[in-house]
């Protein structure tokens, strides 16, 4: 049974809880590694003094030294570390591989055994270490006699959770295999194995393909931990891409060099004039008085800042991923070195993988950052869901308006806005030709459409994608003739590329806009229909809206904004707008509605008969209840619950994705708002 708990997530990433027989600790963490015997900041300090909440230690190391090991065994390794918290240890597998130690050194069940009989709470199998300039033949012969070992391991792990190691060095499809392999055993963690060298030599493009491709096969209700990933400025990408654990000797490793190590790289002390940040080392010492001290005392100074910066980096991710926010701190820390930043362009060729993972945001703000941004997950769902559901596909005239960039778009043109209210969708279609791709009128309150900030120079990469995706849509609908305004906006120039059926007039005022609309056929002001119409199409892909009878309901708008804020029926609230989504959250009787009219099946969760009760009065929905969630839904959705009958139990924002609910035995799947029997 897992262990881990997702509490919220970001792109692949998971803020989640970890339980171990010493306590729970929060991810993604970093684990320093402690000698068994020799550490200079004891196991205690590091989580007193600097807020870390696991360390890592060698069980090769204590098993081959006699005092170690007497003492691991006739106390535990937490008498032996003098730590009481949760201790992990590695099996040797590094040091097999970096003193070139022949094969009998260690036996590779015996040293599972061992981790077991001293009383360690995370142990890990010994697999084999694939350097990287070996050819793909010995690597796939290492990774299959990784997981010949990982199969006998498993069997000895009695209650001690066990680490499977992912290897394949850089061949991918040797990854997957590892990976798929593993998934099938009885494992709690899975490190990623082997990357060392490759961040030793700034191959960070190689490391992202590896973990991309194990993390498709790993199952989601495991940690995976990056071995030996160590300095922080590959923290929030290696999150982004869902490493839960990480550890590494560098602190000490760097601090012995002379070498600091920062978010945004590393500095030597000796090219300092003064020290470079605000942790209590630096703030209180001089690059005079640490050059002036003994060699013990300047390393235990720079050992100690490099684990402040370590510590508050990880904490930084953590606060990212709660805030929706990690891809603009991953895209700041690309910034740093050339190969970082390949590293975060190859993350983000994966666009897929990352968007079925990412979660629907909460409102969160998406500031551009350079190409990547135009690849974020919230863009490019909005653009999907646009394309397969935006429900006015045949119209007159297309009316295309660039945007400037302020916001709400309909407020830089009131006069085609008020044109456009006095029109039916088959007389008049509105886009705002942004950065982010095409937004028609109706939506332009949804999420990110409102929430996306763009400067006015962009890159030719987020340009091109605007091109592409306005493209898509003007190909998707019919008109008889286009209007362009053409206005001093950056993604004015998308004209330019578009090639249309119908043509496309050139405009440079909004009177000329108006005077090629066709004539108002009615003065029936039915834009709130118009728009709830393509709200309820687009986020839950309901086809026939017209079966809701939209205008038996009567709607209330903010005073402030002029936003639709509740829709009811005979005084029933069924609908509330969430001023910051722009979305739909219906009531229980919201939710009979959209249910009946044929709600898309993505948004359906199923409840387990003994937990529909629990459900119906309002209590969360928990992971390990539910009996079938379709693979397709995000986390973040709104959803329907209902019971093996169908019979809705309440509504609400779905905390997991469909294939995590299915997985996960802990935690809530969806976080109820209103219920049957409240
Ligand atoms: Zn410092």
């Amino acid at each position: 049974m897992s262990r881990f708990e997702i509490k919220a997530k970001d792109g692949l990433s998971r803020l989640g809880v970890f339980t171990t027989t010493h306590g729970k600790v929060t991810t993604p963490l970093f684990m320093p590694v402690v000698h068994p015997a020799k550490s200079v900041i004891s196991p205690s300090s590091l989580v007193e003094e600097f807020g870390f909440q696991m360390v890592i230690t060698n069980s090769y190391i204590i098993n081959s030294k006699e005092k170690f090991k007497a003492k691991a065994l006739d106390e535990g390794v937490h008498s032996l570390l003098g730590f009481d918290g949760p201790i992990m240890t590695d099996s040797g597998t590094f040091q097999m591989y970096v003193h070139e130690l022949p094969e009998e050194e260690i036996d590779p069940l015996e040293i599972v055994r061992f981790q077991r009989e001293i009383g360690s709470d995370i142990g890990t199998i010994l697999d084999v270490f694939s350097d990287p300039k070996v050819g793909r033949l010995k690597v796939e012969q290492d990774m299959y006699l990784s997981l010949e070992r990982a199969r006998m391991s498993v069997g000895e792990k009695g209650e001690m959770l066990l680490a499977g190691t992912v290897q394949g060095g850089v061949y991918t499809d040797l990854r997957e295999k590892s990976a798929s392999a593993l998934a099938a055993m009885d494992f709690d963690v899975h490190p990623i194995g082997g990357v060392v060298p490759l961040m030793e030599r700034y191959r960070y493009a190689d490391v992202v393909r590896a973990v991309l491709a194990s993390k498709k096969y790993l199952p989601v209700d495991r940690p995976v931990h990056l071995f030996g990933c160590g300095h922080p400025v590959f923290f929030s990408i290696a999150a982004l891409l869902g490493c839960d654990f990480f550890d590494s000797a560098s602190y000490a490793k760097f601090a012995e060099a002379g070498r600091m190590l920062l978010p945004s790289g590393t500095v030597h002390l000796e090219q300092l004039r003064e020290l470079p940040c605000e942790c209590p080392v630096c703030s209180t010492t001089t690059v005079e008085d640490l050059s002036g001290l003994s060699k013990d005392e300047q390393d235990l100074a720079l050992m100690k800042h490099n684990l402040y910066i370590t510590a508050a980096e990880m904490r930084r991710v953590r606060n990212a991923i709660s805030k929706g926010k990690l891809l603009e701190l991953a895209s700041a820390r690309a910034r740093s070195h050339p190969s970082l930043y390949e590293a975060l362009q190859v993350l983000m060729d994966s666009y897929d993988q990352i968007e079925r993972m990412d979660p629907v945001a909460d409102g969160t703000s998406i500031f551009y950052t350079g190409p990547e941004t135009a690849r974020h997950p919230a863009l490019i769902r909005f653009h999907k869901k646009l394309m397969d559901r935006y429900p006015y596909r045949k119209t007159e005239t297309l009316v295309m308006i660039p945007s400037r960039g302020s916001r709400p778009f309909s407020d830089t043109d009131p006069t085609i806005i008020d044109e456009a209210r006095k029109r039916r969708p088959e007389e008049l279609i509105l886009l705002f030709v942004t950065p982010m791709g095409a937004i028609p009128w109706e939506l332009e309150h949804v999420h990110p459409a409102q929430q996306c900030l763009f400067p006015d120079r962009i890159d030719d990469f987020t340009i091109q994608s605007a091109q592409k995706r306005l493209q898509q849509f003007i190909d998707s609908v019919s008109f008889k003739s286009g209007v362009w305004l053409s206005r001093d906006a950056p993604t004015d120039k998308l004209l330019e590329g578009i090639n249309a059926l119908a043509s496309i007039d050139r405009v440079v005022s909004a009177s000329d806009v108006k005077e090629r609309l066709p004539e108002p056929r009615s003065e029936i002001k039915d834009w709130t229909v118009r728009k709830m119409t393509a709200l309820l199409s687009v986020q839950w892909g309901i086809t026939e809206v017209s079966r809701m009878n939209l205008d038996s309901m009567s709607f209330t708008f903010s005073r402030a904004t002029g936003k639709i804020r509740h829709v009811s029926r005979n005084g029933e609230i069924l609908f509330t707008v969430v001023p910051s989504t722009g979305l739909l959250a219906p009531t229980y009787k919201g939710g009979l509605e959209i249910l009946k009219a044929g709600v898309h099946e993505d948004y359906i969760v199923r409840m387990a008969e003994d937990a529909a009760e629990f459900v119906a009065k309002g209590k969360s929905a928990l992971a390990k209840f539910v009996a079938h969630a379709n693979s397709e839904l995000r986390a973040g959705e709104e959803v329907l619950v209902v019971d093996t009958e169908d019979e809705l139990l309440g509504v609400g924002r779905a905390v997991l994705s469909g294939s995590e609910m299915m997985v996960f035995n802990k935690g809530v799947a969806v976080a109820i708002r209103h219920s049957k029997r409240p």
